[in-house]
């Protein structure tokens, strides 16, 4: 509830403030309409007091009157306005041409009028504008100068200082419609051609150009008069205060009185001109540009003259201040340079090793500051020179820190190295033990396969051959004949001669069997006195032969035990790999041959298939 009622009491607020606002606009609306009222009779009756002698000067004036009279727009009126007061301004040239030379004050005057200053400088050009205004015609003009002279070189220092200027240059102006608007009304507060969109504001602006111009074209009244009026006019921000001016301004028409000719003056405009350019200061690389003007100022100068030679003054001092420019744009891209070197330093020192972080740290930190050293001497420094020695100091400071740092680089590099030689040689010893580590393995592993009691494969070493053998078997198809033998009556001799007798035994055989056999083949101890021997790449019909040739070798092997002779015989399986057989089906094959051998009497040899 207490919320709605806040609300509701807002929204009354905001209703107030937004018919107060309506209100306002339209009060000032009426306000601007009154004023453009004044304004238009005003330059209606201005019109009407003018000269009317000269014919231009007429028929300007008519189209201005009818223009005012058809109510055409304030932009129409402005231009017109515009045209009549160029008119006019070479009326009163011609005029005074006739009448008189140019004074030193005006000379000053139309400079200083000429120059736009920085809005930084404002009020001290428009005090200086009012002190020209308010001298006497015959006072002395050098302490104008001096006061001039030293505006435009605080004009130039203010302009360096604040990269280049405090507000983007108009369209199609170059550096000397900046700094020089001799085109335009001499006021520095001088207001802008009629906005698009016109609001009391504007057109209290508005109506103060108008007059301006007017002013200082149309009027020539008295010192006095003239000095309040355009006191009265810069003064003025509302449309009843222009009102009284315009009312003021009408009243001192109505008793215009030709000007009193000037007192005599006491130097020429050409030696004030002389002055000035003696004591601007000009670079010495504009000294040819300077010679060529006083030469032309030796000469007495006439008053058609004297506008192009104010020109050429003002390119001058334009030239100084591209000059001004140039030499901020070197500082820039030494200063940029410089940046680009500093950064780069940063970098190295940021990908610096971690272990070194304090030192890099303190690097960079110094980097730093030196860096915003460099920038606040760039802020301070009054010339390039300067600048470049601070700077450089700056650079030297960083350069003694940088030797210090690739010293202590220099040392914990070496400090490096030393580590890295000791971590090789710790390296190269690890690698040697491996080494034997490897070998010993390597005949732990195959005395793992090696048979202890007849040295010859153990079963182990069967199983991985078994596996090798089939794998190829099954890829390549060659063939593959695999044995199994087992001595007779082993028992026996165990029996009768003694286990060592029996173990004795079972060393010949293994040795026989292997003697017997190629590289290629492999021959085993499978268990007790039991052998397998396996024949790669080899026919049945071949290994018939070779186990026969074994058996017979077995069966004439002269063995004795204790001066008497012992007979070793062996029987014999065999079986050819085939179709889907495993290296178990294989072996059940050969060991039931080898059954049968056994049956047979022994000491022979069957082959699977066999009867
Ligand atoms: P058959 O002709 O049928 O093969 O008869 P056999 O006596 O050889 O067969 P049996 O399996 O009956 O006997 C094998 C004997 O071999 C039994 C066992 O004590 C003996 N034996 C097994 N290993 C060793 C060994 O490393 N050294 C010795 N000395 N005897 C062993
Ligand atoms: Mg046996
Ligand atoms: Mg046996």
């Amino acid at each position: 509830m207490a919320e709605d009622e806040r609300i509701t009491r807002e929204m009354e607020q905001w209703r107030g403030k937004y018919y107060d606002g309506v209100a306002q606009l339209d009060r000032r609306e009426k306000e601007w309409r009154q004023t453009e009222n004044v304004l238009r009779q005003c330059i209606s009756r201005l019109t009407l007091a003018a000269d009317d002698s000269d014919k231009g000067l007429n028929e300007q004036l008519d189209r201005l009157r009818n223009a005012i009279r058809k109510n055409s727009s304030s932009a129409d009126l402005e231009v017109l306005i515009q045209s009549l007061s160029d008119h006019l301004m070479r009326l009163d040239q011609q005029r005074r041409s006739r009448r008189m030379p140019v004074a030193p004050l005006d000379v000053l005057r139309r400079l200083a009028g000429g120059i736009t200053f920085p809005r930084g400088l404002g009020h001290k050009a428009k005090a200086y504008g009012k002190a020209l205004d308010a001298a006497a015609p015959d006072s002395d003009f050098q302490p104008h100068l001096q006061e001039l002279i030293t505006l435009i070189g605080e004009a130039f220092d203010w302009l360096a200082g604040q990269g280049g200027g405090e507000e983007a240059p108009a369209a199609g102006k170059g550096l000397l419609g900046r700094l020089l608007r001799r085109d335009e009304a001499p006021s520095v507060e001088a207001a802008p051609a009629a906005p698009a969109a016109r609001t009391a504001d504007d057109g209290v602006a508005l109506a103060k150009s108008l007059l301006g111009q007017l002013l200082t074209s149309v009027v020539a009244p008295s010192e006095a008069g003239m000095a309040g009026i355009t006191g009265a006019l810069r003064a003025a921000h509302r449309a009843e205060e222009l009102q009284r001016v315009t009312a003021d301004l009408a009243g001192m028409l109505a008793q215009l009185e030709p000007a009193a000719p000037p007192a005599s003056i006491p130097v020429s405009p050409q030696e004030v001109l002389l002055q000035l350019l003696e004591r601007l200061g000009v670079p010495s690389e504009l000294h040819d540009q300077v010679e060529a003007i006083k030469t032309a100022l030796t000469v007495p100068l006439r008053d058609s003259d004297l506008e192009p030679m104010l020109g050429r003054i003002a390119e001058l001092i334009t030239a100084m201040r591209t000059r001004v420019q140039s030499e901020k744009a070197e500082i820039e891209s030494f200063l940029q340079q410089l940046t680009e070197n500093l950064r780069e330093l940063d970098n190295n020192l940021q990908s610096a090793v971690a272990a070194h972080r304090d030192t890099v740290e303190d690097g960079r930190a110094l980097v730093q500051v030196q860096v915003q050293g460099i920038e606040e001497s760039v802020q301070r420094a009054q010339n390039l020179d300067q600048l470049k020695h601070v700077v450089q100091d700056r650079v030297d400071t960083i350069r003694r820190h940088m030797d210090v740092f690739r010293r202590s680089e220099d040392e914990r590099i070496e400090r490096a190295e030393r580590e890295v030689e000791k971590l090789n040689d710790r390296l190269r010893r690890l690698e040697a033990e491996s080494e034997s580590l490897r070998g010993r393995i390597q005949q732990e592993r195959n005395l793992a396969l090696i048979d202890p009691l007849t040295e010859i494969n153990n079963r182990l070493a069967y199983n991985e051959r078994i596996a090798q053998e089939y794998a190829r078997w099954k890829r390549y198809q060659a063939p593959l004949v695999f044995t199994v033998w087992d001595v007779d009556n082993f028992k026996k001799i165990n029996d009768t001669y003694g286990h060592q007798a029996g173990d004795k035994v079972l060393k010949v055989v293994a040795k026989l069997l292997t003697s017997q056999v190629r590289e290629t083949d492999f021959v085993a101890r499978y268990g007790g006195e039991e052998f397998v021997i396996l024949l790669p790449e080899t026919e049945l019909a071949h290994a018939r032969t070779v186990a026969e040739k074994i058996r017979m070798a077995v069966e004439k092997c002269e063995f004795h035990y204790r001066n008497e002779r012992v007979l070793i015989t062996i029987s014999c399986g065999l079986a050819v790999f085939a179709g889907d057989d495993e290296p178990d089906s294989v072996f059940a094959r050969a060991d039931a041959a080898m059954y049968r051998a056994k049956a047979a009497g022994r000491n022979c040899c069957r082959a699977a298939g066999d009867a």
